[in-house]
């Protein structure tokens, strides 16, 4: 398939909405069409669709493909909610545009705004697709409205409902200005295409108008005919609308109601036509390995190959799955990759397409495309990999720091090694989960971002490993960083083996902004410290960030400049550098007034109102603040912020506080400094 046609895209929405249920039918409408002449009964197709839901599994890969017209649609998975920040970072970093799926009956729910707003960041081309009309209370208008007022958006419907609840029947093209139906209790049958019908007309041409008004803004071609009231051609329309949401200038609106099968070809329709292709996407920007400038990695299968590893799935058949986008190059089965991040060269074994129910071996797989390779051993999520001539790092991934840790050990002492195995295999998986082992007792530390992130991979180790393990109380993780600048001179000699080793450094320590992360540069030449000696400085340096300055928590936020240094032709050894800075770096850090730093979570809190009060006063008890509280029908939406310390164990407090109605979901916002130490 050429790259012209394929389209990487994912399903974001906000749980319930219909996400499932739509997948499923544009799976279920997809393979019918690709599978023509393969498969005479669809009887087939369904069948696996309704085991599969019975089991609750629908999509169980982190990319499906499925065909439409002649395009190749690779369905990434999105997680709805933000409980996992890293799983929507990573699936928003590899698609190339997104349909939200918004209920026509809740709207615009508060837990999906976040995710919307980290597709704008990432610069995501949308369409929007407003389900369940057939449901009580279904508006169409309604939802359209708050996705513009909550999300900022500029919606733009392109198709509109002909009736709603269960009067809703089919809908309206608004740019072909035609109805569409579908024969009831036939979901294999096609959409039927019929004549506007006078008692639909008026509001069609109303809403045709509105769209070429917005239409003209980003295209003189229909202005000019517009306004000179000639027709403008279907195919142009189709092009200006897709220019329109490759710049983000407005979100088309489709409408539908997935249960019922009305809605959801035109989707796919929408989809080919609308969102980008690969190459109509900007070059990807790099690092080059050698000298850390930056790189434009041009998304074409001529250059060498580039991939980013955005998920590792570990299948206990096949081994390790590693989910790779290619942005260049071409990737072939039976040859070895480079992984950049691990300086390591790996085979490919196999290559493979995911289906909805099948995979497929590839003999390669070229710019714009996913798959899974599997052989990497040594792969992480987050990994660029590719050819060790060309060496180009993409952007790595940005993920939240683990915030919350917690002793675990296995239940007898011979599934130890198990245990750390599997251990790692998750942290392969996922690198918002982190594992240290205490060097003095031995004791096993699991970190994450949350009590239910920890929560999740426990079971996991339980249930899908079967490991019996368990595990201590959550303990919040601190952070260390310095409050002002200091400067100390550290002057090494030691003796060993009879050779004295020497080296003296002069650190600089100071505070960086929050979130910059750890600095070290050098302002003394080479002319004046060997680069031997200036590498031995950076490892002194960089190892200590993580062993902390009075508590032992990891260092965030400082900077750190060698100013000067001294050494000696007989006497200084790269040990002795080494050793200096480290000891340097500490001194100076006491000098510069150390903080303990604790995180903040953001929390978002849906609560019915009349328990508003006593859910405010008890975020207020546990230190939060009250950023803002806004009104919903009969729900009320407050967002705080509050220190993690006291937010353990908060949804069993919600509960009982609500009466189980209550419902909240927690990320991490910033370090703070914490007072009064621990
Ligand atoms: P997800 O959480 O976004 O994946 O949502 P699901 O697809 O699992 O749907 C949630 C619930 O809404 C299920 O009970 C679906 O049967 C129901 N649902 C999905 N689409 C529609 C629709 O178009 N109309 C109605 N009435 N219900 C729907
Ligand atoms: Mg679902």
């Amino acid at each position: 398939m050429s790259v012209e046609k394929m389209r990487n895209i994912g399903i974001m929405a906000h749980i319930d909405a219909g996400k499932t249920t739509t997948t499923e039918r544009i799976l279920y409408y997809t393979g019918k069409s690709h599978r023509i002449g393969e498969v005479d009964d669809g009887e087939a197709t369904m069948d696996w669709m309704e085991q599969e839901q019975n089991r609750g599994i629908t999509i169980v890969s982190a990319a499906t493909t499925c065909y439409w017209n002649e395009h190749q649609i690779n369905i990434i998975d999105t997680p709805g909610h933000v409980d996992f920040t890293a799983e929507v970072e990573r699936s928003l970093r590899v698609l190339d545009g997104a349909v939200g799926i918004f209920c026509a009956v809740g709207g615009v729910e508060p837990q999906s705004e976040t995710v919307w707003h980290q597709a704008n960041t990432y610069k995501v081309p949308r369409i929007a697709y407003i389900n369940k009309m057939d449901r009580i209370g279904a508006d169409f208008f309604a939802a359209i409205k708050e996705i513009d007022d909550k999300l900022g958006a500029e919606t733009m419907p392109v198709y509109l409902p002909i009736g709603a609840e269960s009067d809703f029947k089919g809908i309206i093209d608004i740019v072909n200005m035609r109805e569409v139906y579908w024969p009831e209790d036939d979901p294999k049958a096609g959409c039927i295409y019929e004549e506007l019908k006078d008692e639909n007309r008026s509001m069609a041409e109303e809403w045709h108008e509105k769209l070429m008004d917005k239409l003209g803004t980003i295209s003189d071609e229909i202005m000019e005919l517009y306004l000179e009231g000639e027709d403008v051609p279907h195919k142009l329309i189709h092009k200006t609308i897709r220019k329109g949401v490759l710049e983000q200038a407005f979100l088309p609106v489709f409408v539908g109601a997935s249960l019922r099968n009305i809605g959801v070809q035109p989707l796919l329709d929408g989809i080919i036509e609308y969102l980008p292709a690969p190459t109509d996407l900007p070059p990807v920007p790099g690092i080059s390995v050698k000298n850390e400038s930056a790189v434009i990695v041009e998304r074409s299968d001529k250059g060498s190959p580039l991939a980013l590893v955005f998920k590792i799935q570990n299948d206990r058949e096949a081994g390790s799955l590693c989910y790779v986008r290619v942005y260049s190059g071409v990737i072939k089965k039976g040859t070895a990759v480079y992984n950049m991040n691990k300086r390591k060269r790996e085979r490919l074994n196999r290559i493979l397409r995911m289906h909805s129910n099948t995979s497929e071996d590839l003999s390669s797989l070229s710019a714009g495309d996913i798959g899974v390779i599997i052989g990497m051993k040594e792969a992480q999520t987050g990994d660029t990999i590719g050819s060790e001539g060309h060496q180009v790092l993409l952007e790595s991934m940005h993920f939240p720091e683990p915030v919350i840790t917690v002793a675990i050990e296995p239940k007898t002492m011979s599934d130890m090694d198990k245990l750390k195995k599997t251990l790692n295999t998750l942290t392969k998986e996922d690198p918002t989960f982190t594992v240290s082992e205490n060097d003095e007792t031995g004791q096993l530390v699991i970190s994450g971002m949350g009590e239910l992130h920890l929560d999740v991979l426990v079971t996991r180790i339980v249930r899908e490993f079967k490991v019996e393990a368990k595990i201590g109380n959550p303990q919040v993780s601190y952070r260390e960083s310095v409050s002002v600048a200091s400067e100390y001179t550290e002057k090494f000699n030691k003796v060993i083996a009879g050779k004295e080793n020497t080296a003296s450094v002069t650190l600089k320590v100071a505070p960086m902004n929050r979130g910059e992360g750890n600095t070290f540069t050098s302002a003394v030449s080479e002319s004046n410290l060997p680069r031997e000696y200036q590498d031995a400085v950076r490892r002194g340096v960089e190892n200590s960030f993580t062993s902390g300055i009075m508590y032992g928590y990891p260092g965030i936020d400082i900077g750190v400049t060698l100013i000067a240094a001294d050494y000696s032709e007989l006497t200084s050894t790269a040990f002795a550098f080494e050793a200096a800075s480290a000891l340097g770096y500490d001194n100076a850090c006491r000098g510069a007034s150390p903080v303990l730093l604790e995180p903040v979570m953001n929390v978002d809190v849906l609560s019915p109102k009349d328990y508003i009060g006593e859910v405010i006063n008890n975020v207020t008890v546990r230190g939060g603040m009250v950023n803002s509280l806004e009104s919903r029908t009969s729900i009320e939406h407050i967002n705080a912020q509050a220190p993690l310390a006291k937010m353990f164990g908060y949804s069993t407090v919600l509960r009982s506080l609500t009466q189980g109605r209550g419902t909240f979901s927690m990320e991490f916002s910033h370090f703070a400094p914490k007072e009064g130490g621990i």
